[in-house]
């Protein structure tokens, strides 16, 4: 008899729903039993959500594949010329913030030691590295990257963008993918122009300061976030696409301009409060290298801000020799760039030492530093570019006068 096995039929039955070989489009037979089409697909259905469900836990970093703090920087090393010391901190930081993802998440620590997250704020002039340091270690790492100007964001309800417009654009570069976003790196530029501007705040509104730092402290300790998926102001009606930022790590930088002095003026009390016998010697060409959490509080960042970016480091200042190796060193520096243009064509480029001392000396009158040397380095190759590819010639031979001429050309 055929029917339900419920329903006490004898026949061929599924043995996951129960029903009879005459109550089922399909009944596939196994050793010691059968399954019909629809279980059959529905159990499909159940492993691929649960396959799928753990491809989403897992890290997108392996601690076995994730490289150690020090091949990180000799990493750095192939990119960024100098800023020693920001590198090796940058290096622990990042291998610590994946190491964390791991522990929190795959280990499940039962030991009760739930790793926090360290984000980073690298203190230094314009055009030292900050951004460079920052997008080298994303691509390293294979995560999304983006980069946000600190200047363009006000408190909601202003003119300008809302913090988690910042969000967007990373959910942008994981095309749309939530959980890549979510273990990617935000580098957040200038976040000095979001300071503070008086000391007393009951005066004026500062919406695009101490408001902004506010809002953007949500981001930083790790939240789930209503994040409009096209940007823009956020209105009611828009569908959010829910971002958690807990393991998104936030690089900021800032040049700070002016905070030297309040750094002298504390090493200086400190100097008068304590015996300055057996103190250490002060460096008062490099004072940035002390720069504190205290200083960054004086300077207008907002304690809880300073709380959420607990790893501080500066950059130096790009001195002549540095930005001279910045020319070529790198692994895509400069002149390497001008060398492979010119290869294309079958035309091999010869620069000559002072050319690369008269590069540097211009940027360096100019004040640009290493954000300079491209344009001058433009200036100087620009006609050669036009003509060498139909010259017929094999070679180009880049000398001073040829450089000079250019450059004097353009003022
Ligand atoms: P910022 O510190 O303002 O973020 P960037 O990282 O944007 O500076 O630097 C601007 C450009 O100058 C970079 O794209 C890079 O070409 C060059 N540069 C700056 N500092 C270095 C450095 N330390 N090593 C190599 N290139 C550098």
């Amino acid at each position: 008899m055929a029917g339900s096995k419920k329903n006490g039929g004898q026949g061929r039955h599924c043995c996951f729903c129960g029903r009879g070989e005459d109550e089922v489009a399909l009944l596939l037979s196994g050793i010691d039993g059968y399954i019909c089409a629809d279980c059959a697909k529905m159990a499909a259905d159940y492993v691929s959500e649960l396959e799928h469900k753990h491809e989403q836990e897992a890290p997108a970093i392996q601690v076995g594949e994730l490289q150690k703090p020090k091949a990180i920087k000799e990493y750095l090393d192939q990119y960024v010329i100098g800023q020693d010391r920001a590198k090796k901190l940058l290096s622990v930081a990042v291998y610590n913030h994946y190491k964390r993802i791991n522990h929190n998440l795959v280990e499940k620590p039962d030991d009760g030691v739930e790793l926090e997250k360290s984000n980073i704020l690298m203190v230094g002039p314009t055009g030292t590295g900050k951004t460079l340091m920052a997008r080298t270690i994303a691509k390293m790492l294979d995560v999304p990257f983006t980069i946000v100007d600190a200047t363009v964001l006000t408190e909601a309800g202003y003119v300008g963008e809302d913090v988690e417009s910042i969000l967007t654009r990373l959910l942008q570069e994981s095309d749309y993918d939530v959980k890549k976003a979510e273990r990617g790196i935000v580098f957040i530029d200038e976040i000095d122009k979001i300071a503070r501007k008086s000391d007393n705040p009951s005066i004026t509104r500062d919406v695009s300061g101490e408001g902004v730092q506010q809002a953007m402290l949500k981001l930083l300790e790790g939240n789930v976030v209503n994040v409009p998926p096209k940007g823009g102001r956020k209105h009611p009606e828009q569908d959010f696409v829910h971002v958690n930022t807990e393991n998104i790590l936030f690089i900021c930088g800032g040049a700070f301009e002016g905070i030297e002095r309040r750094i002298a003026q504390r090493l200086n009390t400190q100097v008068i409060g304590f015996s300055a016998q057996g103190k250490q010697r002060i460096d008062k060409d490099n004072l940035l290298q002390y720069v504190s959490a205290m200083d960054l509080r004086g300077y207008g960042l907002i304690p809880e801000i300073i709380g959420r970016l607990p790893v501080i480091t500066y950059l130096d200042a790009l001195d002549r020799d540095t930005l001279k190796r910045i020319l070529t060193e790198p692994k895509n520096a400069i002149l390497r760039q001008y060398e492979k243009i010119f290869e294309i064509d079958g035309i091999k480029l010869v620069i000559d030492s002072e050319v690369l001392d008269l590069i540097v000396d211009t940027s360096i009158k100019n004040k640009l530093g290493a954000r300079g040397l491209r344009s001058i380095c433009e200036q100087i190759m620009n006609d050669a570019m036009y003509e060498a590819p139909s010259s017929g010639k094999k070679s180009f031979h880049l000398t001073l006068d040829y450089a000079k001429s250019k450059l004097e050309n353009q003022i």
